[in-house]
């Protein structure tokens, strides 16, 4: 589809160019046929006024200068014509270039696009599946107890609550993908993280967690629930895959006209090739899709980029494995 879509742009390009060149060419040639028509009039002229002897007495004159008036004319039609030629060539590889680094960009975002869709396909198909078997295997027994009704509605109900999780997740990503800044207001780092780290104290006390804060303040213009969204993220994470009774530490710094923010944890820490991977959609490390009870789906990285890219940061992580995870957000501060 990309193959022949790019040949057909290459060939719009081109058609583009040698219009132009052709219409240059058949203006080149008017004018300079024009031009020696007019010299050789000229030239007749003053031949006509010389002395009769200087010019031998069968020389036709009229005839001569046709010759040379045919013979420059096609000299210039060649010259135009490989001229042209040379044009067609050059502007050919050069459209196609064009062409490619045109569509290269929407073919990529069309390909991420029908990816993202087949893995969202995929992650909802999952736990649909899972409640149709279960449920059809229920109406095949005769008669169903009260206990058992009850756990099938238990398991449907976790079913339902992924699906929920899942679709959620999908409806932030679409959200900041449309967002545009609109609801962007002076935000204290500090602040954000207090409230942040709050909200997440209870998962972690459900762990017996610490969760300690070392905070310089800065002040970053965005979006206040997106940008707590983001810390609950890396907070979410750091809890979900850190053994029991760790330590969690959210510091911030400023250095000029940038702050950080820094979520550094001791759990089962990222491997080097996992770490190129963990900020892309649906992706997960083996180790962690393996392990049922840290239930994700591999789209909290993504939409905390998402968020990160929103306000002009970066993020990245540093990790050793079995030592653990420092992930750092870096934003422009409003007031430096
Ligand atoms: P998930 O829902 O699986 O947590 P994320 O996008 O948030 O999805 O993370 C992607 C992957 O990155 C996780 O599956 C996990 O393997 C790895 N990861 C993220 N944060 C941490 C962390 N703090 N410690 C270890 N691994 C992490």
């Amino acid at each position: 589809m990309f193959h022949s879509a790019t040949l057909r742009l290459t060939l719009w390009y081109l058609a583009i160019v040698m219009f132009i060149s052709l219409l240059f060419s058949m203006a080149v040639y008017r004018s300079s046929t024009a031009e020696l028509g007019n010299s050789l009039h000229r030239q007749a002229i003053v031949l006509r006024q010389m002395p009769r002897f200087a010019v031998p007495v069968d020389f036709d004159l009229e005839q001569f200068q046709q010759q040379q008036y045919d013979l420059a004319t096609s000299k210039i039609q060649t010259s135009l014509l490989m001229l042209n030629l040379i044009i067609l060539v050059l502007a050919g590889g050069a459209s196609y270039l064009l062409a490619r680094r045109t569509l290269l960009p929407i073919e990529n975002a069309l390909e991420a696009q029908s990816r993202f869709t087949a893995d969202a396909s995929h992650e909802l198909r999952t736990p649909l599946t899972a409640m149709k078997t279960e449920i059809e295997v229920a109406l095949r027994g005769k008669d169903l107890d009260q206990k058992e009704v009850k756990e099938l509605l238990g398991s449907n109900l976790e079913e339902i609550a992924k699906l929920e999780t899942l679709s959620t997740s999908l409806l932030r990503l679409a959200q900041h993908d449309n967002a545009q800044g609109k609801d962007d207001e002076l935000c204290s780092v500090a602040d954000l993280v207090t409230t942040s780290v709050g909200r997440m104290q209870k998962m972690a006390d459900h762990k017996q967690i610490q969760l300690d804060t070392k905070l310089k303040d800065f002040e970053v213009l965005g979006d206040k629930a997106s940008l707590e969204e983001l810390i609950i993220i890396l907070l979410d994470n750091a809890i979900k895959y850190s053994p029991a009774s760790s330590r969690i530490v959210v510091s911030s710094t400023k250095k000029g006209d940038s702050g950080s923010i820094e979520v550094t944890d001791h759990g089962v820490g990222i491997g080097e090739a996992d770490q190129a991977h963990i900020f892309d959609r649906f992706y997960r490390s083996d180790s962690s899709r393996t392990k049922s009870s840290t239930n994700g789906y591999g789209l909290g990285l993504s939409i905390a980029q998402q968020i990160v890219g929103l306000h002009k940061g970066t993020v990245k992580v540093k990790s050793v494995i079995g030592e653990g995870s420092t992930f750092s957000v870096v934003l422009p501060v409003a007031k430096p």
